[in-house]
């Protein structure tokens, strides 16, 4: 028989080759990755290991003797370029074909790039791979020693605001520039966006909001500043651009696999086995739309819990499982000594009822509760610990919960 062939080198297909293998698949097994590791995660990326931490045995969730141990065949270095699905073949960039029997594509998604003068200056920085992590590190452990060292972030996501907190933990001076007016507020809406931009205040983080990058400046080549449209000009030694990601869909949509579309996240479109509109064709991770009928849509997230749970899924249904992926998104941030888990989604530009706060929000311990339609859609943990499960339930019940029984969550 063909190999089953996993394309992608992040947790999705390392989690979904040790999904087959403990399910007893002993057939071939491929896992095809551009990079030139082995599949690896990437919130140590922004985290401990970009502040110098974490070593780099951290960011693999499977040993190099994992792989050699269960028979998986890892090709580094090799991009898939093609896709055809009735065939069930790969085509390689180096020109080889690989056929497979399933194949699962968890290509991940590319960062979002700032098409602005000065962009490609010495020391502005994407942050999405390893060895992107190590750039960073390297600057901004070089920075630390010196004592000296102008970071501005461009971006108030997720990276932006991780990058920030480790670059102040090391002793850098940060200036976040947002274009909206409430960093993360695309997530998680002004509340709890003022909840996130008061402890980086606290920690002398210039939040700039409602800015539009227009150019870099830069001397010899290297980045110097950052200039806005309304004519301030940001002093910079270094730039990180995190302005979002785009999920990795090209193969797909060349293959001519149903896609979404972007109104409802894009993506590859697969149905509640994650295999997508070719049976054989199945699609986790960051790339995959999954239609959740809780939140009544199809749901895309790019968060560690997808790529985790949605390739531990799709290893199971390339052998037959049939069982649907319920998992409720899931994501976590460490930001200083702010350890937040979220669960659950919520459309904050469509609306919600409002935000319910249990705990104590000045010494930031509380769950937070996103109602819509009286019902708990999301809610988030601030170092309050081992409560997802309650929260989980609370969204899974989808019964009408009072702000009064909420405020009580945390006891
Ligand atoms: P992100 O979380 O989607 O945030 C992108 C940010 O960039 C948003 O604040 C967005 O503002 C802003 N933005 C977009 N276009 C811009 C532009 N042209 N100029 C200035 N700002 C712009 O994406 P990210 O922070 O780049 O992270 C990349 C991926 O890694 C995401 O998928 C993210 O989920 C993932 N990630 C996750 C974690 C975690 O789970 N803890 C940590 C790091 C990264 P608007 O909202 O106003 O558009």
């Amino acid at each position: 028989m063909e190999p089953f062939v996993l394309v992608g080198g992040g947790l999705t297909t390392a989690r979904a080759a040790e999904a087959l293998r403990e399910e007893g698949y002993d057939g071939d097994l491929v896992v095809v990755t551009a990079e030139p590791h082995r599949p690896y995660e990437r919130p140590p990326l922004s985290k401990d290991y970009l502040r110098g931490e974490a070593e780099r045995d951290a960011v693999f969730p499977l040993d190099e003797g994992w792989y050699a141990e269960h028979d998986v065949d890892v090709r580094t270095g090799e991009t898939v370029v093609g896709l055809d699905a009735a065939e069930h073949r790969l085509t390689l960039s180096d020109g080889a074909t690989l056929t497979y029997a399933k194949t699962l594509l968890a290509p991940g998604s590319a960062p979002r790039t700032l098409a602005v003068p000065g962009a490609d200056l010495a020391g502005v920085h994407y942050l999405r791979t390893i060895e992107d992590a190590d750039r960073i590190s390297s600057a901004l452990l070089e920075a630390s020693l010196e004592g000296v060292g102008r970071l501005v972030v461009i971006g108030d996501g997720w990276i932006g605001l991780e990058v920030a907190a480790s670059a102040r933990t090391l002793g850098l001076d940060v200036t976040v520039v947002g274009r909206g007016d409430h960093p993360l507020g695309r997530v998680l809406g002004p509340e709890m966006s003022d909840f996130y931009a008061g402890v980086h205040a606290e920690h002398d983080v210039r939040l700039v909001r409602g800015a539009t990058v227009v150019g870099l400046d830069g001397a010899d080549g290297r980045v110097t500043g950052v200039r806005l449209a309304d004519g301030t000009r940001l002093p910079a030694d270094g730039v990180v651009i995190g302005i979002g990601a785009t999920p990795n869909i090209g193969l797909a949509e060349s293959a001519g696999l149903e896609l979404r579309d972007t109104a409802h996240g894009g993506g590859i479109a697969v149905d509640a086995t994650l295999a997508s509109s070719h049976p054989d064709v199945f699609a986790g991770g960051d790339v995959a739309s999954i239609p959740s009928e809780r939140y009544g849509r199809p749901l895309r997230v790019e968060h560690w819990a997808t790529a985790q749970h949605t390739g531990a899924h799709a290893g199971r249904a390339m052998l037959g499982a049939t069982d649907p992926y319920d998992r409720l998104p899931y994501f976590y941030s460490d930001q200083y000594d702010v350890g937040m888990e979220y669960t659950g989604w919520v459309d904050v530009a469509a609306g919600y009822d409002d935000v319910v706060v249990s705990g104590d929000l000045d010494a930031r311990e509380v769950v937070a509760f996103w109602r819509v339609d009286g019902r708990v859609a999301a809610g988030m943990a601030v170092n309050v610990w081992d409560q997802m499960e309650r929260v989980e339930e609370l969204i899974r019940s989808g019964r009408e919960v009072s702000a009064e029984e909420l405020r009580r969550f945390v006891g």
